[in-house]
C-alpha cells in the first residue's frame, strides 16, 4: 500500500490525529493508497507555517521567485512520466491524455507565471498638476487554494503558481478523490528547495479541510474550482470574514453549429469537445445545437464518430474513454440517462455501463452517450451531468439558438461553428458565457481571462487577472 503525505512547513507529515482515508483507482475499483485524513488542526499548523514564511517570501526579489518556479517546472519535466501515471491511476483518464495534456499544462502554468511576474507593472495617474498617484500591487498574505478531481494537477498548479509568483504563501487542498499528483508535487518542491512554509498542501475532505480553509481568519483570499453548490457554501462561509473570492464553478456548455460550418472539422472537434476526459471537463460541450438543414447529416456523422471512441483500460494507448471518477459518479450519470428517457429523449448511442474484463473488471466505465428529441428547457438540458453525455437539438434561426443556448443558470463556455465571420462576431457577443470559441475548442492562451458568468463563477483566472486577484491594489497619492 502506498502512503501519501501532507506537506507542511517544508516537511512531509501525516494528519495530526493519525487518521487516513483510502484512495481508489477508478479503473479497477481497488484501493491503492492511503492519504492523511486531516482536520482543522492541520490547517492551523499549515497557516502558522505560511505566516512565518510570508515576510521573507513576499519581500524576495521577483527574479528569485521566478527562478525557483522555473526550477520546479524543470523538475516536473524530468518526472513527467511519473506524474502522468499517477494522474491516470487517480482519475481513470487515459495515461496518454495525462502525458500529452494534463502534466505539460501543469508545467506550463508554473513557467507562465514565473515569466509573468517579471513583466508585471502597475498604473500611475497624474491629477492635473496637483498630485501623482501610483498603484502598488502587494501580495495579499496567505491564500487558500481548493481544487477539484477532474484535472487535478492542471488546476492545482493553475491556482498556486500565480499565488506564489505574486509573493503570497499558500495553503492548498487538492480533492480528496485525487491526492496523488499533489503529493508528488510536494516532493518536487522539497527537491527544488522552496523555502519551508511558502507552500503547504493538506489532504482531507471538503467538509473538514476545505471548510477550515474558507473559515480561517488568517486566510485572506480563497481561490476555488469545483461545483456550483460547493461554491455557494464557500461564498456563505467566507462572506462574514470579507475574504477575497475567486470561484470557478460548473457549466452546461453549448456548441452552436451553423449549416455553413466546415463540416468534417466541426464534427471531429465537437466530438472531442463533448467527450474529452470522459466528458469530465467543466468546458465540455453538453448541448449541441445544429441548424436544421444540417441536422440529420451532422447527427449521423457525429453518432458514427462517437461509436468509434474506444472505452478501455486507461493504460492502453488505444483507449479514448477511460473510467469515470467513481461508481457513485457513474450512478449519477446513469440517473440522468433514466431522466432523459422519462423526458422523452431518444438514446442514439451509449447510455449504459461498460463491463471490461481482467484488470479493469471492477472499474467505472461508461459508454459515450448521444441523446436527441429533448426540449432545451428540460432538466437533462439544464443540469450539469459532468460525464460522457451530449444532447443534440435542431434550431431554425440565430435568434432561436441564442435564446436556447442562454437559457441556463450557467455561463461558462460556448463554441460557435460557422464560416460567416460577421455572424461569428455577432453570436459571440450575444452568448452569455465567459469563454467563447469560434471554430475551435480548448484553444488556450494563458494570458486571456478565464472564468464563467452567472452561476458558473465569480471573477476570472489567467494572466493579469490572476496576478491582480492574488494582490491587493494600494493607491499612493503624492501632492506635488
Ligand atoms: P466539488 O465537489 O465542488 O469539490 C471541489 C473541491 O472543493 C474539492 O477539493 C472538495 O473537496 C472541496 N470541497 C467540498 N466541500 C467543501 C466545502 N464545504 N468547503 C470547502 N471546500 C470543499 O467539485 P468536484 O466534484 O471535485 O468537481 C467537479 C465540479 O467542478 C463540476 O461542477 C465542474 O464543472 C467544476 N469545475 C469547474 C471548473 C472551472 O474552471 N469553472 C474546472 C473544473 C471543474 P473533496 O473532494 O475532498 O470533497
Amino acid at each position: 500500500m502506498m502512503y501519501l503525505w501532507n506537506y507542511v512547513d517544508g516537511t512531509l507529515k501525516e494528519a495530526s490525529d493519525g487518521g487516513w482515508f483510502p484512495v481508489h483507482e477508478p479503473a479497477t475499483g481497488e484501493v491503492y493508497a492511503m492519504a492523511p485524513d486531516s482536520r482543522a488542526e492541520d490547517i492551523d499548523a499549515a497557516i502558522e507555517a505560511a505566516l512565518s514564511a510570508f515576510s521573507a517570501w513576499s519581500t524576495s526579489a521577483a527574479a528569485e521567485r521566478s527562478r525557483l518556479m522555473h526550477r520546479i517546472a524543470d523538475l516536473m519535466q524530468t518526472r513527467l512520466e511519473d506524474f502522468a501515471q499517477a494522474e491516470s491511476r487517480d482519475t481513470g483518464k487515459p495515461v496518454w491524455l495525462a502525458r500529452m495534456i494534463d502534466i505539460p499544462r501543469a508545467i506550463d502554468n508554473f513557467r507562465f507565471f514565473a515569466g509573468a511576474i517579471l513583466h508585471s507593472s502597475s498604473e500611475a495617474h497624474q491629477t492635473d498638476t496637483i498630485a501623482l498617484n501610483y498603484t502598488l500591487r502587494q501580495p495579499i498574505g496567505i491564500a487558500g487554494c481548493i481544487s477539484p478531481w477532474n484535472l487535478p494537477l492542471y488546476l492545482f498548479t493553475w491556482k498556486i503558481a500565480p499565488a506564489l509568483a505574486a509573493g503570497n504563501c499558500v495553503v492548498a487542498k487538492p480533492s480528496e478523490i485525487t491526492p496523488a499528483t499533489a503529493s508528488l508535487f510536494a516532493e518536487i518542491c522539497m527537491e527544488a528547495r522552496l523555502p519551508a512554509g511558502v507552500l503547504n498542501i493538506v489532504h482531507g475532505s471538503g467538509e473538514n479541510v476545505g471548510a477550515a480553509i474558507t473559515t480561517h481568519p488568517d486566510i485572506a483570499a480563497v481561490s476555488f474550482t469545483g461545483g456550483t453548490a460547493t461554491g455557494a457554501t464557500i461564498a456563505r462561509n467566507a462572506a462574514p470574514l470579507f475574504k477575497k473570492l475567486s470561484l470557478e464553478l460548473g457549466g452546461k456548455n453549448a456548441a452552436l453549429v451553423f449549416a455553413d460550418c466546415d463540416f468534417e472539422e466541426t464534427v471531429e472537434t465537437v466530438v472531442g469537445s463533448a467527450f474529452s476526459n470522459q466528458g469530465e471537463v467543466c468546458l465540455c460541450s453538453s448541448r449541441i445545437f445544429i441548424e436544421r438543414p444540417l441536422y440529420e447529416r451532422f447527427r449521423d456523422a457525429f453518432v458514427e464518430r462517437v461509436r468509434e471512441l474506444t472505452v478501455g483500460d486507461p493504460l492502453d494507448d488505444s483507449t479514448r474513454q477511460g473510467a469515470l471518477i467513481s461508481p457513485q459518479h457513474m450512478e449519477k450519470v446513469l440517473s440522468y440517462i433514466a431522466l432523459a428517457r422519462e423526458e422523452g429523449g431518444r438514446i442514439l448511442c451509449g447510455g449504459e455501463r461498460v463491463q471490461l474484463e481482467g484488470r479493469c473488471a471492477g472499474g467505472a466505465f461508461f459508454s459515450p452517450t448521444v441523446i436527441e428529441g429533448l426540449p432545451y428547457n428540460c432538466r437533462t438540458n439544464q443540469e450539469e451531468i459532468f460525464g460522457p453525455v451530449a444532447t443534440l437539438l435542431p434550431f431554425d434561426s440565430e435568434a432561436e439558438v441564442l435564446t436556447m443556448a442562454n437559457a441556463t443558470r450557467y455561463g461558462l463556455a460556448a463554441s460557435v461553428w460557422t464560416s460567416n465571420l460577421t455572424r461569428a462576431h455577432r453570436v459571440a457577443a450575444a452568448l452569455q458565457a465567459g469563454i467563447v470559441w469560434v471554430n475551435c475548442w480548448m484553444l488556450r492562451d494563458l494570458r486571456t481571462p478565464f472564468g464563467g458568468m452567472k452561476q458558473s463563477g465569480v471573477g476570472r483566472e489567467g494572466g493579469w487577472e490572476a496576478l491582480h486577484f492574488f494582490t491587493e491594489a494600494k493607491n499612493v497619492c503624492i501632492k506635488l
